[in-house]
């Protein structure tokens, strides 16, 4: 690596890190620990220069009122985060004082859209005025991001408005650095389809609040056929039929099964229609495997995540519904205490999405559901033009 590529990485850990302290004063070892973690993976990498470019671009379409996304599992990255190439941080769920940096982490909620986000900032001083929390965090394990092997390709969805423009930004970036970089930005019909209702309405998607029991309510028992971009729609339906969703975390579990390819039908679809597990416990991402597997071993004490890491890692790509599990991998399963069913499960997924990227199809949703609740003629106005 050139030497000025080695100087500008070194100054994007400062910024990082002047980030990670300007926005978390609070001291709590998770934290430092799962940035430490990520710079100790990435440190011979070049994955922080690309943050910082996605970072940059995003900065640039939304100074120009464009909502964009990053997908896959750049959103397992605190470092990704912290950064700008993505909106939700992977840390677990949690409150978050602004004027003080104090976090507060949740100890019963798994999707930062199930915390309250009208509760009032308790811990600043009285003479402030009053203000909320504001909440985030997806709990999502960094290992995630290293599943995609050792240069990912990253891609940013925008709006057809802010496509040349982005692009142009992209190649003049690749030219200072005489590389061709690993990003792609791409167009997303809905996200023009959002943008659309944005110039119709006078809302921004940034100012929308998500956390409203009304849309998880609406999501659940409106017709929603046009807003799911998902293959097959009654498969959808019978999921919310069996599964019936009480959270935003419900919701985003049964839109990762959605996009999964061999995890709901003759998989989890069964279990749940004969009894046989709870909604609560089945895993549905590719993370739930490797926590699953991480934390019998712990239970065990036995340290260390190679096994874990090995396994979601092959599911990811359907390895093992393309090969056969190793007998000794197998045998290691069962070992653990998980019995037949789960290591049957494994070997049949033939793709299984990563949390972080099932957070965005979700908010997109979710977005595109407010605007059909709260602006019904502005809605079927631009759906009907879109067709
Ligand atoms: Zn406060």
């Amino acid at each position: 690596m050139s030497t000025s590529k080695a100087k500008v990485k070194k100054e994007l850990w400062k910024k990082a890190y002047k980030k990670l302290i300007a926005w978390y004063r609070d001291l709590d070892p998770s934290v430092f620990s799962r940035f430490l973690q990520e710079k100790a993976a990435l440190r011979e990498r070049n994955d922080i220069i690309y943050f910082d470019i996605i970072g940059r671009i995003r900065e640039r379409a939304k100074a120009l009122g464009y909502y964009t996304e990053t997908i896959r599992s750049d959103g397992a990255s605190l470092i990704a985060y912290l950064l700008g190439a993505v909106d939700d941080n992977p840390l677990k769920p949690f409150y978050y004082c602004k004027e003080h940096g104090w976090i507060r982490f949740s100890s019963s909620k798994e999707f930062y859209l199930d915390l309250n986000d009208k509760r009032l900032c308790t811990w600043c001083s009285l003479d402030n005025a009053p203000h909320r929390f504001e909440t985030n965090g997806t709990n999502i394990p960094f290992e995630a991001y290293l599943w995609r092997g050792k240069e990912p390709q990253h891609r940013i969805n925008v709006p057809t408005a802010f496509l040349e423009e982005g692009t142009q930004m992209l190649k003049n970036i690749s030219d200072e650095y005489g590389v061709s970089l690993p990003i792609t930005i791409e167009a997303e019909s809905t996200l023009d389809l959002l943008h659309n209702l944005e110039t119709k309405t006078g809302i921004k998607v940034t100012d929308i609040s998500l956390h409203n029991e009304a849309l998880l309510t609406a999501f659940c028992t409106e017709n929603i056929e046009d807003i799911l971009n998902i293959p097959n729609k009654e498969l959808y339906r019978n999921m919310l039929r069996l599964c019936k969703p009480k959270s935003f975390f419900d919701l985003l579990k049964i839109t990762g099964m959605a996009h999964s390819v061999q995890v709901w039908t003759n998989n989890l679809e069964n279990r749940l229609k004969n009894n046989l597990c709870d909604f609560d416990e089945i895993p549905v991402f590719a993370e739930d495997i490797f926590l699953a597997i991480r934390t019998e071993m712990e239970r065990l004490g036995i340290n260390g995540e190679g096994l874990a890491n090995e396994i979601a890692y092959n599911a990811v790509s359907g390895y093992y519904a393309e090969n056969q599990m190793e007998d000794e991998f197998a045998d290691c399963l069962i070992l653990l205490g998980f019995d037949n069913w789960f290591k049957k499960f494994i070997s049949e997924i033939q793709y299984i999405i990563s949390k972080s990227h099932a957070v965005i199809i979700l908010k997109r949703q979710l977005y595109m559901l407010w605007y059909k609740l709260n602006y019904p003629d502005e809605y079927s106005l631009i759906m009907e033009c879109a067709k």
